[in-house]
């Protein structure tokens, strides 16, 4: 029985290891790696259980991928990209105005792991993948070149704010006021980043200094304009659209799948994504062998013949022991992307192995336990995980809270009911997750409590159990039932989209096949 392989915790240091080992480079890669994979999966918690709220109603999907702002970002170029919009001035050309919602960024997650994590993904992902304004190659052609218009641009400073950006060019606390009454799309202005550009387009009368457009550049494809009406300063937001290309490559595993991706020329995240595509399916901690291979087909963003970020992978291809799988992307109608089998089975499961990141199996499932001393049967009916007290335990599948209180030598315990004959417990934790009540809603990675010592415990662990029908089964060897396939009526949608997918896989293994018998 395969592992969860992007979740056992234990063996994390080794996802893209085929071997251990202990130079001090394949060290440094593997805590990097380490820290990368659990803020990963936060991220894909995250993303799960707070789509972004945008004027688009495009959800996020439950993905790895760039923070929720930028998803909010790309996702509104999709379908809201008006190349060179800029130059539109007239009011009555003005798009709708942006809701609030649209351009504030995602809300964190009022968890205090998850708020830190989020903080280390963009940190993370800020060198490469970043739509840093500042470093922007197409920042400059942004600016609207309305001739009749003096235009001043002015770089947020750390601890800047509007009214003291507007003190230094000369404007005064009543253009400010009226600058944030401009409406709800206004909230980027009042929350100002250093290293954005602001531009500031006065008119020419020289007897009177008044403010008649403003820009504030979002991103490289996003720019919030207020500008001056008959009825005061109106805000608009212009997205340019991203070109998507698409592109594809291969790779084979030498020593790691970390390795094999960076040659193949994939970036970190896009090899997080594949290990997590076909992470139920193969253990990328203990099964690698050498020899394997990848296929991937997958887009990347491009503005102005720059590429800004990596898209999404569309379908890949792995080979290991032999066994190929393959993996079709598909967004349905409202916004949310999953990968499927080309049958349209999906690729994950509805339970994720393990309830805790970063810990490490202490004691296994062993329904023949003997004690030590006793020699009598001590079964241990789930498997311990040994971590920090105060360390989120998370609920492994969508379910609803059966039982939140003291339970006996289980100390503070959850116990999750899920679709039918599942049920799922968590015993000894320090405190649960506040929300969590009985007969409330989880979703699968939500957080429903902390790890600690409470009950009969020796130490600071998790006990988990699995159940199905009421039997204890082993959490790590049992058979998890696969989530929905691709809805019914999708199916022709789904069909359409992926034939010249796997063709392209197909041809891709074929070019392949040759080159490597020659
Ligand atoms: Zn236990």
């Amino acid at each position: 029985m395969k592992r969860n392989r992007l979740l056992p915790s234990s063996k994390q240091a080794n996802i893209f290891s085929k071997k251990p080992r202990f130079n001090k480079r394949s060290h440094l890669l593997a805590l990097s790696l380490l820290t990368f994979a659990g803020i990963f999966i936060t991220t894909i918690v995250l993303a799960t259980s707070q789509p972004a709220d945008t004027s688009f109603e495009s959800k996020i999907i439950d993905l790895p991928n760039l923070s929720a702002e930028m998803q909010a970002m790309s996702s509104k170029s999709n379908l809201a990209g008006k190349k060179d919009e800029l130059a539109a001035v007239s009011p009555s050309e003005t798009p709708e105005l942006p809701t609030a919602s649209a351009i504030k960024p995602a809300e964190k997650k009022d968890n205090e792991l998850a708020a830190i994590e989020q903080q280390a993904i963009d940190e993370l992902q800020a060198p490469a993948e970043s739509y840093d304004p500042s470093v922007s190659p197409s920042t400059t052609q942004n600016i609207t070149s309305n001739s009749d218009l003096n235009w001043v641009e002015e770089t947020v400073k750390s601890g800047d704010n509007l009214s003291l950006i507007f003190q230094r060019i000369g404007l005064g606390a009543t253009d400010t006021h009226n600058i944030a009454q401009a409406g709800k799309g206004v909230e980027p202005l009042l929350n100002l980043r250093p290293g954005q550009v602001l531009r500031f387009g006065f008119d020419n009368n020289q007897d009177s200094k008044t403010l008649q457009h403003l820009q504030l550049q979002l991103s490289p494809i996003q720019t919030l304009n207020v500008k001056l009406t008959a009825e005061g300063y109106k805000t608009n937001l212009v997205t340019r659209e991203v070109e998507k290309r698409q592109t594809n490559t291969s790779g084979s595993i030498e020593s790691s799948l970390f390795e094999a991706g960076i040659a193949a020329h994939l970036s970190h995240k896009l090899v997080m994504e594949l290990a997590y595509v076909f992470g139920w399916d193969i253990d990328f901690a203990l099964d690698l062998r050498q020899g394997d291979n990848f296929t991937v087909v997958y887009e990347e963003d491009y503005l102005d013949g720059d590429k800004i970020a990596d898209g999404n992978i569309l379908a890949a291809e792995f080979t290991n022991h032999g066994n190929t799988y393959r993996a079709i992307r598909y967004t349905d109608d409202s916004g949310a992307s999953h990968y499927y089998t080309p049958n349209g089975d999906s690729m994950r499961k509805t339970f994720n192995r393990t309830p805790v990141h970063f810990s490490r199996i202490s004691s296994k499932f062993n329904p023949n336990r003997k004690h030590p001393i006793l020699k009598t049967s001590r079964p241990h009916q789930g498997v311990d995980y040994a971590a920090p007290i105060g360390t989120p335990i998370l609920a492994t599948g969508d379910g609803k809270v059966d039982f939140v209180g003291n339970k006996g030598g289980y100390g503070r315990t959850v116990i999750l009911s899920h679709t039918g004959k599942y049920t799922t417990l968590y015993a000894h934790m320090s405190k649960f997750k506040k929300g969590v009540n009985r007969g409330s809603r989880v979703q699968q990675g939500d957080v429903i409590g902390y790890l600690g010592m409470s009950g009969l415990a020796t130490g600071p662990h998790l006990h988990y159990e699995f159940r199905i029908n009421g039997v204890h089964r082993n959490p790590l060897t049992v058979a998890l039932p696969k989530a929905e396939p691709i809805p019914k009526k999708y199916r022709n949608a789904f069909e359409q989209q992926s034939r010249p997918l796997l063709a392209q896989l197909n041809n891709i293994s074929k070019t392949r096949l040759a080159f490597n018998d020659n």
